[in-house]
């Protein structure tokens, strides 16, 4: 036996059945059996539970994550969750009395071997003596031997060579003195040779397998699977300690994509694969898995896990309770609500210009989405202006709850409409207490009377009938009555006591968004609470940023603004949406973490959303059951208001078989992450006043995804209504094929203008669709009623070449626009 071969046998490898015992030669031929430390199993055992536990409790239907395939229902999920959860408590039971138990066996197991390590070293010890002992026997015997001969033969004897040979023959026979040898070496030769073998070994590995009996075939594989992984990571480590692992804290939110999962707990990444592999979950690096899968994954690997949810990333947000003494009245938010053509806007503006113009100099007010007036009595009130109840709705459903009032208006020369009941039931349903405006009441048609008895009927009980409902008799028209609403107002809010706290970190909600051109993303913004100031890190829904400058509603700069006051912010890192809440936060990596976070979640929401309701499931389950099939749409506008008018539009669109619904809805070009949710959710895009960036639109093209680009709503409404009523029927589907740019326009007798163009992407073809697009924006749509080429008439332009083009029916074009043209084809299930 070699060295090298006790080496391998250390290394605890090889499928030797004994891990843990070595024998190493030494010199003079003799080995000896050596107990290989194996400490570092306390790192490995006590996790066996919690890492196996896909495996091992196999009769649980818990999670088993290792089963969980994309695609799985909600219903499905759940119960695999809670299944995981029930198992997963078990587990941490079991994980726990077993880490005791094998702690007390891992001490004990110590012990015994420090025990039989210092027995060891004893018997190495005497070994050692006796070895020492006998080879001064045999010094002395050689000398006894050599004055022997000496003795004998005096003279030749001191040729080395002849005192060797003689020595030689002393120790293997004769006389008196080797009997004391011979006495001796029984006891220590099998000893010196084999006293490793037989007796002493056989005893160790007795004592080896009572060390090791307490694991078991129980724990071995698990250990083994652990070691391994030990191993790899201490090499990877380089030849380091494997001991010296660094716990990490990692944090984990609802999903997590398996590299960023060895990233963040700095292992490899095939490593965390490998281990996911052994649970029986078959994923890529680039896959997510949910939190409790990572958490099975973390403790294997020995770190902490940290889960991550909207509240504990947001936790420096809404730490603090303001204390009753530092609360000041702030003025009261209020937004006015009413049946179109009542007069909100009327109201809206009679109420800005009587009583700003007067003060300002100029006059000139800016719409900024909300503004500040003072009451005679000199109460500060703040206006939203954005009527309308979308944005009333879709700020309450973005968590942002910021009228304090609601002032209901209703036409005195006409009657409580839908959309006043409608307005109704937002106020009540918003719990905000509402102010009815009977307007018009100059015209002598009003009757405000009636509008009072018509309010009855919809539990709104105004003052003038014994109730409680503030009501005033306005003119938007001639003034009449504007004070008294002021001043009906400033009341109500007085019994609101309204407060807050102007000397803490500020909060607010976005009234209106908007990509400015020159100023970059703007957000009209209702401070809350707090004071916001120039300056300040924010983070406002899935946007963050630093307040570069604050604009009032009066276009003034300033440099803070406190509760109840408008402003516009500059210096955001993107467009936010109208009712996402802002808040002020201490360092940029807090407020870019909120926004990544919030950004993520919004991302894995719209993706769940859509993975759930692709057309071809949509169209199949309505089939199915016969309930109502939705058509999901995507729309992007060139404002805020635009995009929530047309939410509002579509949202009434449907009928007892068919409903739109808005999956997502905002400002801006077209982008590649629109047609990705568009995709995934077969949904047409609607571009209103935008276009599609030309990589969103080669996207667009290979995933066929629709899009469609409007400037007139009622188009935009008669097209969807369209679609829906035709969703269960074969549809029709575009493509775009080429772009031209309008060079010069000429009259031509007979044909009208024509257009000279030069083709600049795909092909003009005769038979397709045109657009006329001017500055982005669509003009037209329509056919073409020539296409030629010099002086014929041809059936396609290729890029590149120039050609001559006119509209049917349409005669309003200039050089610099651009033509689209597009073809349909008919395809089953998709929408026109
Ligand atoms: P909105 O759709 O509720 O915003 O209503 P508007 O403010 O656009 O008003 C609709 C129409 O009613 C406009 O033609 C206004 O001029 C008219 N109007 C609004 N308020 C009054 C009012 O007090 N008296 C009269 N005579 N007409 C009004």
């Amino acid at each position: 036996m070699s060295d090298n071969d006790g080496k391998k046998t250390l290394g605890v490898r090889g499928g030797g059945g004994r891990p843990g015992q070595v024998k190493q030669s030494f010199s003079h031929g003799r080995t000896k059996n050596v107990v290989v430390e194996t400490k570092r199993k306390r790192v490995v055992v006590p996790k066996p539970g919690a890492g196996t536990a896909a495996g091992r409790t196999s009769g649980v239907p818990k999670g088993d994550p290792s089963k969980r395939p994309a695609g799985i229902s909600d219903a499905e999920m759940d119960r695999r969750l809670k299944a995981l959860k029930a198992a997963k408590a078990r587990e941490v039971e079991d994980a726990a009395k077993r880490e005791a138990e094998e702690k007390a066996r891992e001490e004990e197991r110590r012990r015994r071997r420090e025990e039989a390590e210092a027995k060891e070293r004893a018997e190495r010890e005497r070994e050692e003596a006796l070895k020492a002992k006998a080879e001064e026997d045999a010094r002395k015997l050689r000398e006894v031997e050599e004055a022997k001969v000496r003795a004998k033969a005096p003279a030749p004897a001191a040729d080395p060579a002849a005192a060797q040979a003689a020595e030689a023959r002393g120790t293997g026979k004769t006389s008196s003195a080797p009997r004391k040898t011979d006495r001796e070496q029984p006891k220590q030769q099998p000893r010196g040779k084999g006293g490793h073998n037989d007796g002493r070994r056989s005893g160790k590995l007795t004592l080896n397998q009572a060390l090791r009996g307490g694991e078991g075939g129980r724990h071995r594989s698990m250990a083994a699977m652990k070691r391994k992984q030990d191993r790899m990571r201490a090499k990877a480590m380089g030849n380091g300690e494997p001991r010296e692992k660094v716990v990490r804290d990692v944090k984990v939110p609802e999903t997590i994509v398996v590299s960023e999962l060895a990233n963040r707990m700095a292992e490899r990444v095939a490593d965390v694969v490998k281990s996911l592999m052994n649970m029986g979950m078959m994923v890529t690096q680039n896959q997510a898995i949910d939190a409790d899968t990572a958490e099975l994954i973390i403790e294997e690997f020995g770190h902490k896990i940290v889960r991550v949810s909207d509240a504990d990333v947001e936790d420096v947000i809404h730490s603090v309770d303001d204390a009753e003494e530092d609360l000041e009245p702030r003025a009261p938010v209020i937004t006015i609500m009413g049946h179109v053509d009542h007069g909100k806007t009327s109201l809206l503006d009679a109420i800005r210009h009587a009583k700003v113009t007067a003060g300002e100099a100029g006059g000139i007010t800016q719409h900024i989405g909300a503004y500040q007036v003072t009451t005679d009595d000199g109460a500060l009130l703040s206006f939203l202006d954005t009527p309308g109840h979308a944005a009333f709705t879709s700020m309450r459903a973005r968590g942002a709850q910021v009228t304090d009032i609601v002032v209901l208006v209703v036409a005195a020369d006409d009657a409580v409409m839908p959309q006043t009941i409608e307005a109704i039931n937002h106020a009540k349903a918003a719990e905000v207490p509402m102010i009815v405006a009977i307007n018009k009441c100059d015209l002598p048609a009003a009757n405000p009377d009636k509008v009072r008895t018509d309010l009855l009927q919809h539990e709104v009980v105004v003052e003038k009938m014994s109730g409680d409902v503030q009501d005033v008799e306005v003119s938007a028209q001639t003034g009449q009555g504007l004070d008294d609403l002021l001043e009906a107002i400033a009341l109500q809010s007085e019994v609101l006591e309204l407060k807050a706290n102007p000397k803490r970190a500020a909060s607010g909600a976005v009234i209106e968004a908007q990509l400015d051109v020159g100023r970059g993303p703007v957000a009209t913004v209702l401070v809350q609470n707090g004071t916001l100031k120039r300056g300040d890190i924010f983070v406002v829904g899935e946007q963050w940023g630093k307040v570069r400058a604050l604009v009032n509603d009066k276009g003034d700069r300033v440099e803070e603004a406190g509760p109840s006051q408008p402003v516009e912010v500059l210096g955001l890192n993107g467009t936010p949406e109208a009712g996402d809440v802002l808040n002020v936060v201490d360092t940029e990596a807090q407020a870019r973490e909120i926004a990544e976070y919030r950004e993520d979640a919004a991302k894995e929401k719209r993706a769940a959303a859509g993975a759930a309701t692709t057309l071809e499931q949509m169209m199949a389950k309505a089939k199915a059951d016969e309930t109502v099939a939705e058509l999901p749409i995507l729309v992007k506008a060139d404002v805020q208001g635009s995009a929530e008018a047309i939410v509002q539009a579509m949202e009434k669109i449907g009928n007892d078989e068919v409903r739109v619904r808005v999956l997502h809805y905002g400002v801006g070009a077209i982008t590649e992450t629109d047609i990705g949710l568009a995709e995934a959710s077969g949904a047409p895009v609607i571009g209103f006043n935008v276009r599609a960036n030309t990589s969103a639109r080669n996207t667009a093209n290979q995933k066929g995804v629709e899009i469609r680009y409007y400037s007139v709503i009622y188009d935009l409404v008669d097209d969807v209504k369209a679609a829906a009523s035709g969703l269960l029927s074969a549809e029709v589907r575009e493509n775009f094929i080429g772009y031209a740019q309008i060079k010069d326009v000429f009259k031509v007798s007979n044909v009208g203008k024509v257009a000279g163009c030069l083709v600049t992407e795909g092909v003009a073809r005769r038979s397709a669709g045109v657009r006329l697009l001017r500055d982005n924006v669509v003009i037209h749509e329509g056919t073409l009623k020539t296409l030629k080429r010099f002086k014929d008439e041809v059936a396609e332009v290729q890029s590149g070449q120039e050609c001559g083009m006119a509209f049917e029916n349409y005669d309003d074009i200039r050089a610099n626009d651009v033509i689209e043209i597009f073809e349909r084809e008919e395809v089953e299930r998709t929408l026109d």
